[in-house]
């Protein structure tokens, strides 16, 4: 049998929310953050969850996962310093996983339908990340915060989570990378970008997606919720 393990990341501590209450675990639609997160991925076909927290928030992630009846959850980790290194935790603690989905646990309204369509794809092309086309025009500046120039808007995505892999392929892309101790990446597809030679897909995902990252998004949230 082919396991699909979700590795879904709450380990951060939000700095840019400037709350006392880490992202994660705001309430919203009455529930924590995570919760929702949670619940997307009980719904959906993913066989296990491993879930990634701060060392101290392990019991509250426990009571969390009982009340909201997630039975799924195979684990509940300690996270590391940085989200990469939180990611590498997660990958470790996987057992027997054939496919890891990576997500934001930040990503309350990612649906079941595009968590189904991140594990159609991976099965396929053994490596996919969901992705929108960018709305705005980006540009490139130089350290004075002056224009620089202005990539092709046409070839430009913004990339969100899941972020999917074949287990061994992202796992030896993060054992290769630690070992070279060169650990500075935004998001995992970097990695196996840098370390395996595999193309990666980038599969359509929803502009909803977002990740809760200042005060303004979790009312904005909160919004896409009620509507789900
Ligand atoms: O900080 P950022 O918004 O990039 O975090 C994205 C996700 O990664 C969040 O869900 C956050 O909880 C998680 N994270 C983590 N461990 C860290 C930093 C962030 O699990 N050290």
């Amino acid at each position: 049998m082919e396991k699909v393990t979700a590795i879904v990341l709450a380990a951060g501590n939000g700095s840019r929310m400037k709350s006392k209450i880490k992202k994660q675990y705001m309430t919203i639609c009455g529930k924590p953050v995570i919760a929702h997160t949670l619940s997307a991925f009980e719904r959906s076909g993913v066989d296990s969850i491993v879930l990634v927290t701060g060392s101290e928030e392990i019991e509250e992630c426990r009571i969390i996962v009982e009340r909201e009846n997630i039975t799924k959850v195979e684990k509940i980790i300690a996270g590391g310093k940085e989200r990469v290194d939180s990611v590498y935790e997660g990958l470790k603690a996987c057992n027997n996983a054939s496919y890891v989905l990576i997500h934001d646990g930040a990503r309350p309204i990612i649906t079941e339908e595009l968590i189904k369509k991140c594990m159609q794809e991976v099965k396929e092309c053994k490596a996919c990340v969901l992705g929108v086309p960018v709305t705005d025009t980006i540009k490139v500046a130089d350290k004075d915060g002056n224009i620089e120039s202005t990539p092709d808007r046409s070839t430009l995505w913004s990339i969100q989570t899941p972020q999917c892999f074949e287990y061994n392929l992202v796992k030896e892309a993060f054992d290769k990378m630690y070992n070279d101790g060169e650990v500075k990446v935004t998001d995992d597809a970097m990695v196996v970008e840098k370390y395996q030679n595999k193309k990666i897909k980038i599969v359509m995902g929803e502009y909803t997606n977002i990740k809760i990252t200042t005060q303004s998004d979790v009312d904005i949230a909160e919004g896409f919720l009620k509507n789900k």
